[in-house]
């Protein structure tokens, strides 16, 4: 088994609160793994700690062999680059073309060269579906190619895995579909995913597993047709009865 992330034993609070318990999991090179579960449960703030954009109360996180939860800031930065991150709000710089908005961070942080970060860019709106888009303003675009231009751009920094967190959801319905498939073209390419979705058909169709979140705990992970047919726990029971 070849891993990428492992976690053990993380937990995170806020304040009093514990928003994760004891959560404990690996991710395999190339899988894709779908996260659901109840608003609340912790979903977003499991994602965020497993690149440490959200530092955790205790427990490890081990990416690429390397220990996270150990590291300076500077060494931080370094392996985060290799986890790219797509969010809700697509946030893309207003100010900047759609290209400059996919070339910044190759040239910035990786200093590549305005020609090779070019044709990377080109390469990956392509990808997305948006290379007749590329000198367009962000603010042009509807809501769905902003958000697969998002993808683009985490794309350029050259990931070894991608998370994204509700990608979908702050999209007009007529949007959400564009946007999934371009996910479903990227974990078709091999690429290791963690997303978290409210996208049932997609969690089941494109996951290799699911994992199933709720109060904290994780509570079930298994393969889609497991968790979606035979959830074992009744939370996972109750909330698939009010959603599917
Ligand atoms: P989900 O993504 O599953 O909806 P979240 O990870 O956003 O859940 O939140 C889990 C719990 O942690 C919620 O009760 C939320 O209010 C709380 N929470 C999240 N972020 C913070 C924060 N920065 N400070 C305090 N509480 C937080
Ligand atoms: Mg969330």
């Amino acid at each position: 088994m070849n891993k990428i992330i492992e976690v053990k034993h993380l937990k995170k609070n806020y304040g009093d609160k514990e928003v994760l318990k004891d959560i404990n999991a690996v991710i395999e090179k190339g899988k894709v793994i779908t996260v659901i579960g109840p608003s609340g449960s912790g979903k977003s703030t499991f994602l965020r700690c497993l690149n440490l954009l959200e530092k955790p109360t205790s427990g490890q996180v081990i990416f690429e062999g390397t220990e996270l939860t150990d590291l300076k800031e500077e060494e931080l930065d370094q392996l985060r680059q290799k986890m790219g991150m797509v969010f809700q709000s697509f946030n893309l710089f207003p100010n900047m073309s759609v290209i400059e908005n996919v070339k910044l961070a190759p040239m910035k942080v990786k200093g590549m060269s305005d020609q090779e970060a070019g044709d990377l860019a080109h390469e990956l709106l392509a990808k997305v579906g948006l290379d007749d888009f590329a000198d367009h303003s962000p603010a042009s675009l509807s809501g769905g190619q902003q958000q697969r231009v998002a993808i683009a751009r985490a794309l350029a920094m050259q990931p070894d895995m991608m998370l994204f967190d509700e990608p979908t959801s702050a999209l007009d319905p007529e949007m959400v579909g564009e946007v999934l498939k371009t996910m479903q073209d990227l974990a078709q390419t091999g690429m290791t995913m963690v997303v978290v979705t409210h996208e049932m058909g997609f969690a089941r169709k494109v996951a290799d597993e699911v994992w199933f979140m709720a109060d904290g705990y994780l509570l079930e992970q298994g393969s889609p047709d497991q968790v979606f047919d035979h959830p074992q726990s009744d939370r996972a029971k109750d909330f698939l009865a009010k959603i599917l």
